[in-house]
């Protein structure tokens, strides 16, 4: 038995790196998928990569300004009509940044937190009532093991992953009665482009900090977010879970 059969999710940032991983995941796991991107180059991209693997895979594509909700209103109502509900949505679609306080400028603040975090609720608005309709469903969000420490540069990225920790939180006790489950996963250090790309001498001190003593894959978060989303988590809400080979624990 497939662990989400039947089920309809949407994942944003699903294109590469994690959000793609999810995809896959999800798909193995009998759901219809709708992955969303910021660019119509990249969403044909990941959709080409998914067809040649199994030609038959439920998935579409879209790529709606996340910080729009009108758009995103528009996209969520495209996915009920080609797959008729909505059962899971994966907040993963995220950007960071590092810069020291001193040099950071309130834009860049203002484009994290508006990706980051209000894409989140507006996304996040708009799957409840939906769900809320259907009678369930279940909200991920994609949160970082930064946001249980901070970090010592890039003050905006901790910031907005603190705030999805809290929207998640909130949203778990708000949402509970329309059996509306809301969780997050916090990954640690995990292998997608850009953490691929480092040198080893910047990697291997990494990798020595880690208890478990490897990055995490895709993968591994793709696997938190399957089980969180299936009914084998069913009571669980308003958790942070993290999957970081205990990087922060
Ligand atoms: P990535 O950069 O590989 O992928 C990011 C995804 O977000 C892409 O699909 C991209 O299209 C999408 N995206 C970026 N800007 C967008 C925009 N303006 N509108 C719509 N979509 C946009 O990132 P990743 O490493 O896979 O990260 C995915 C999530 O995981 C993010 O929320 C990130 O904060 C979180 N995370 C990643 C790590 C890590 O080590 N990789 C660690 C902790 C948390």
């Amino acid at each position: 038995m497939k662990l989400l059969e039947g089920k309809v999710a949407i994942v944003t940032g699903g294109t590469r790196g994690i959000g793609f991983a999810t995809v896959k995941a999800f798909l193995e796991q009998g759901a219809k998928v709708a992955l969303f991107g910021s660019r119509k180059e990249t969403v044909d991209i990941a959709l080409e990569k998914l067809h040649e693997e199994n030609e038959n895979c439920q998935v579409i594509g879209l790529h709606p300004n996340l910080m729009n909700a009108q758009e995103v209103k528009e996209a969520f109502q495209m996915v009920v009509k080609q797959f008729g509900r909505l059962d899971i949505l994966v907040n993963n679609a995220g950007i960071s940044q590092r810069d020291k306080l001193f040099d950071y400028n309130l834009e860049d603040f203002e484009m994290i937190m508006n990706l980051n975090v209000n894409a989140v609720f507006i996304c996040s608005k708009e799957a409840a009532i939906l769900m809320k309709e259907q009678g369930g469903g279940v909200i991920l969000n994609t949160s970082s093991m930064v946001s249980l420490y901070g970090q010592p540069a890039g003050a905006g990225y901790p910031t907005s992953k603190f705030a999805v920790n809290g929207m998640t939180k909130s949203l778990a006790r708000e949402l509970g009665k329309d059996h509306i489950r809301v969780n997050a996963v916090a990954p640690g250090v995990i292998k997608t482009d850009m953490v691929a790309a480092l040198p080893d001498e910047i990697i291997q001190p990494i990798i020595n900090s880690i208890p478990l003593r490897r990055v995490g894959e895709p993968e591994d978060i793709a696997n938190a977010f399957v089980f969180l989303a299936s009914d084998m988590a069913s009571y669980i809400t308003g958790v942070i879970l993290s999957v970081d080979g205990a990087t922060m624990s």
